[in-house]
């Protein structure tokens, strides 16, 4: 057909392109090759902004951060097969954190793949990608990709929000359809993740046992974070006079300076709770699960969750609250307005008291100046800058690095934290502060330990490129773990555990044209680290620590089980 003929025709890169756009997302991180390097030139032509990676993995990660942040879900884009599987791994993370994100794969032709007749990057993906997924769709036909990317918005922020994968094959997209009736097809999703109210009555039940608490505790999750309910929160939280407890993401719903936080004191009031409120956070492993010597041997929970088959999920839950957070927060908030609860304040005191305690004895270590340093005296340096810019996003991933800087530094505003998450994984810290300075163009600390760093590294042309408000921190104590494990045998290899102590990661930075700093002393640290935030622009603070600093496993030692003969 001649360019007349064609004037006429779209085709499966543009109907995608305007599919998205028709939804607001306005933002593609990807990894481009065939069959789908044009449509991240079409996007991009379009008017979406499009976030090249150097890894599917981290084009995942930085895109399930701008779905926490934003509640949008994140987009991304991968080739078949390879990209596909790496692609994978951000997304069965997304669902397992319930962070909305949306992954778009090219693929082969069906017939190809149904017959098995061995074409270039063929596999059955959208098969393989069931089990990783909230939900999975493949869209065969031109007219059908605006229901598709509806559909998976719809998936990906309704209920408990998750990873929503979308197989594009190369000759969907190749199809062509009438312009003015693919216009007509696209359409925008209404409300994707409606109010959900929970019945007066379960309110009621569950206010009515918070009124019996003698020692009551709310407990913060990052499902709050997500649902953007700091205004009720606190209003809760205050109104209530209960000490509360925020869990890593959920840091800063309230501000961590608030008196009502007993982070200091976490192990007393969890054993001495008599009744919690859980508001997004599950009961998994990171809460131990609810029961055992952490908790009151007869606490009572009351679990407030938008999906229902979180409730029960490992122990009996008195008062079941079905709802999303803001709705119910705030219904609580109503309720309390007519039958006000006020916690004993020897309560509060008593975990303000030992709160003080605890404090004194950690905060040395935390402005020693020794050196080498260790994760406190580093840590407590960068504390020095994030307390004066409150509104710099963290990304944190590592062992010691991740557990250290999840005491030490405080946050003040909601959702501006971002680490290893529910399955305690590493390699998403460079791609989330990605994800959080190109959703959100703040100043963005990317804190890593050296072994963490290893994952998702080659992000640092990423932020370069890009030229992101973002500052890398690598902690490096020489190891996973720690820089001092000897090997066992005779060879002469490092142990499993080593990594290049005192090694200028710094350098990867300045290979990319961002500015590299090299610190031994907290002094630098902090000198280097405000620099790089007030800059604006991609910095790395290689920062050396003594080989011994940090313990095998962090805070989870107790989850490494150990060799019952010996180490031999
Ligand atoms: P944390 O790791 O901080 O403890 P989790 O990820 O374990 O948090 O728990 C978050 C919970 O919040 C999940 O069970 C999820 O279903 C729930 N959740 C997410 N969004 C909402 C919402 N808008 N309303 C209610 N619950 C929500
Ligand atoms: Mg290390």
């Amino acid at each position: 057909p001649t360019a007349a003929e064609n004037a006429n025709l779209t085709d499966g890169f543009h109907v995608l392109v305007q599919s998205l756009l028709k939804n607001n997302l306005d933002k593609m991180y990807g990894v481009i090759g065939i069959p789908v390097t044009d449509v991240a030139r079409i996007a991009q032509a379009k008017g979406i902004r499009y976030i090249g990676l150097r890894h599917e993995s981290d084009a995942g990660n930085a895109a399930a951060a701008e779905g926490f942040i934003t509640g949008k879900p994140g987009v991304y884009l991968t080739v078949s097969a390879p990209g596909f599987m790496n692609g994978l791994i951000p997304l069965k993370e997304a669902t397992e954190n319930g962070w909305p994100v949306i992954m778009m794969s090219g693929s082969s032709s069906r017939e190809l793949i149904d017959m098995g007749e061995g074409d270039y990057e063929g596999m059955d993906q959208l098969n393989y990608a069931k089990p990783f997924s909230k939900a999975a769709y493949r869209v065969d036909k031109v007219e059908d990709i605006p229901l598709v990317v509806a559909r998976a918005i719809r998936a990906a922020c309704s209920g408990r929000p998750g990873g929503v994968y979308i197989d594009l094959p190369g000759d969907t997209l190749g199809q062509t359809i009438d312009a003015t009736v693919a216009e007509g097809l696209l359409y925008q999703v209404n409300d994707p993740a409606p109010a959900q109210i929970p019945a007066q009555s379960v309110i009621d039940g569950a206010m009515e046992l918070l009124a019996s608490a003698k020692k009551p505790l709310v407990y913060i999750g990052k499902g709050s974070a997500y649902a953007q309910c700091e205004d009720e929160v606190k209003q809760f939280v205050e109104s209530i006079g209960a000490p509360y407890l925020a869990m890593s993401m959920a840091k800063g719903v309230l501000p961590d300076n608030h008196p009502q936080n007993a982070a200091s004191a976490r192990g007393m009031t969890m054993r001495e709770a008599d009744v919690v409120v859980l508001l997004g956070a599950r009961l998994n492993w990171m809460l131990n699960f609810g029961k055992g010597k952490h908790w009151n041997e007869n606490v009572k929970f009351i679990q407030v969750d938008i999906d229902p088959t979180e409730i029960d999920n490992s122990r009996s839950i008195a008062a079941p609250v079905v709802g999303d957070l803001k709705s119910t927060v705030a219904k609580f908030n109503e309720y309390l307005a007519t039958h006000p609860y006020h916690a004993d304040p020897a309560w509060l005191e008593a975990i303000q008291a030992d709160s003080a305690k605890n404090n004194a004895r950690f905060s040395g270590a935390e402005t020693a100046d020794t050196v080498p340093m260790t994760h406190y005296n580093a840590l407590g340096a960068i504390k020095k800058v994030t307390d004066a810019n409150h509104d710099v996003y963290i990304a944190n991933e590592g062992a010691n690095a991740l557990d250290d800087c999840r005491d030490i530094i405080d946050m003040y505003l909601p959702r501006h934290r971002l680490d290893c998450g529910t399955w305690g994984v590493m390699g998403v810290g460079l791609p989330y502060a990605i994800g959080a300075a190109v959703t959100t163009g703040k100043p963005v600390i990317s804190i890593h330990g050296d072994s963490a760093f290893g994952f998702d590294g080659m992000e640092v042309e990423t932020i370069c490129r890009y030229q992101l408000p973002v500052t890398v921190v690598v902690l490096n104590n020489g190891g996973i773990y720690r820089g001092d494990f000897k090997n066992l045998g005779d060879d002469g290899d490092p142990s499993p555990l080593t990594l290049s102590a005192c090694a200028h990661y710094e350098k990867l930075m300045e290979a990319f044209g961002g500015t590299g700093y090299y610190a031994t002393t907290p002094t630098e640290v902090e000198k280097y680290v405000a620099a790089g935030v007030a800059s604006g622009k991609p910095t790395m603070v290689c920062c050396e620590l003594s080989i011994h600093a940090g313990k095998e496993s962090g805070h989870i030692t107790y989850l490494n089980p150990q060799p019952v003969t010996g180490p031999l």
